[in-house]
């Protein structure tokens, strides 16, 4: 499918945000990327045009049954210049993996990408390049058709905006305070906690509130079934260092399958560091801790990188991990990890992808 460009002239441009107090998917860029869907025809009119609000249907599905689906990548400034992605396979395979659970039509991931990067040569100026700052990219897909009997629909769109971001949390690279959550729940086997469907992230809002207005940062999901088991945090995948071995809750398909989840189990094995990915219950996190074996607990997303716990509270009983600093692990993760993305470090995983701009 050929991308048609309807450019902004140069002089009507938005200036760029400051990159030192740039916030998460505050400012967006000049152009977006636009497909369309309808059943019969398929994937048609791939075009690159100006960021801008655009008119919908009253009716358009997404606003009343949601169904809706979302990846979030980033691309990197390396010091030599080069723009950088990280594993951005592994983000459009997950959107198909979401939209199949969602009934939403394949997207080629190929294509996915290729148009991904045709923007990203068209906003390659918006890449912010001070330490730590990323431009962010949020492809998404929601069903546009004008109906209100439920069924899955028949014409959607495909977008990707782009924004330049700073860190996730003001917190930085410093521990959060988290709080397990043990009244609302985030998913359950069956449903589509494996999923960045839109909906996991409306159902998460109450949990995420109460645990605000008590001065945590985030929650920590409980299973939805036994309410017993650790799950992750609201954007993030969890891990614990217990007695040495990095431990991290297995994919049972009411969690996200994190591509940084992904990549610091890969990288704790590469250095020789025992991984279990399984059960771990709430009880046994407080039971470590009490017994002095909870070395670290943090958490691991593409928007936060590496977010360690400080402090973790589960009704009445309160953890405070690593001294309320940063860990080691999390420390040494962050930095690899960090260092491959913005190509200071060998790729020695084969992990990121260069945006060639010719
Ligand atoms: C996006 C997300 C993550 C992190 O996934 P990455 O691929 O590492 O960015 C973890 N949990 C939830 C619920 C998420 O939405």
């Amino acid at each position: 499918m050929s991308i048609e460009k309807r450019l902004l002239d140069p002089a009507s441009r938005k200036p760029k945000p400051d990159p030192e107090t740039l916030q998460f998917g505050k400012a967006f860029t000049d152009h977006m990327l636009v497909v369309e869907y309808d059943s019969g025809e398929g994937w048609h009119d791939a075009r690159i045009e100006p960021y801008a609000p655009f008119p919908m249907s009253p009716s358009a599905m997404v606003l009343h049954y949601g169904q809706a689906v979302f990846e979030g990548l980033k691309c990197y400034k390396a010091v030599d210049g080069r723009l950088l992605l990280f594993r951005p396979e592994l983000n459009f395979k997950r959107l198909n993996t979401s939209d199949d659970r969602l009934c939403i039509p394949y997207i080629d991931e190929e294509f996915a990408l290729s148009s991904l990067i045709e923007l990203l040569k068209v906003e390659k100026d918006w890449v912010p390049s001070l330490e730590g700052t990323s431009l962010y990219i949020r492809p998404f897909v929601f069903a546009t058709e004008s109906a209100l009997g439920v069924h899955p629909a028949h014409s959607y769109l495909y977008m990707v905006i782009l924004s330049p971001v700073g860190p996730y949390y003001k917190e930085g690279v410093n521990p959060v305070r988290i709080v397990i959550e043990d009244e609302y729940v985030r998913s359950i086997k069956g449903g589509i906690g494996f999923t960045k469907g839109a909906a996991n992230y409306a159902i998460s809002l109450k949990g995420q509130e109460k645990a605000q207005d008590s001065g945590f940062t985030q929650v920590l999901w409980l299973d939805g079934v036994e309410r017993k088991y650790i799950e992750e945090v609201g954007t993030m995948n969890v891990f614990f260092v217990i007695g040495g071995t990095l431990v991290t809750p297995a994919l049972s398909g009411s969690i996200l399958p994190g591509v940084t989840r992904d990549s610091c189990i890969a990288m704790a094995k590469s250095w020789g560091i025992p991984v279990e990915e399984r059960k771990i219950s709430a009880e046994e996190i407080f039971e470590a801790h009490e017994s002095g074996r909870l070395d670290e607990a943090f958490g691991s997303g593409t928007a936060a990188v590496i977010s360690p716990i400080g402090e973790l509270s589960w009704q009445d009983r309160k953890a405070i991990v690593s001294g309320g600093k940063t860990g080691p692990l999390a420390l040494r993760l962050y930095n690899e990890l960090t260092g491959i993305q913005y190509g200071k470090l060998p790729d020695k995983f084969g992990w990121v992808k260069e945006v060639t701009l010719d």
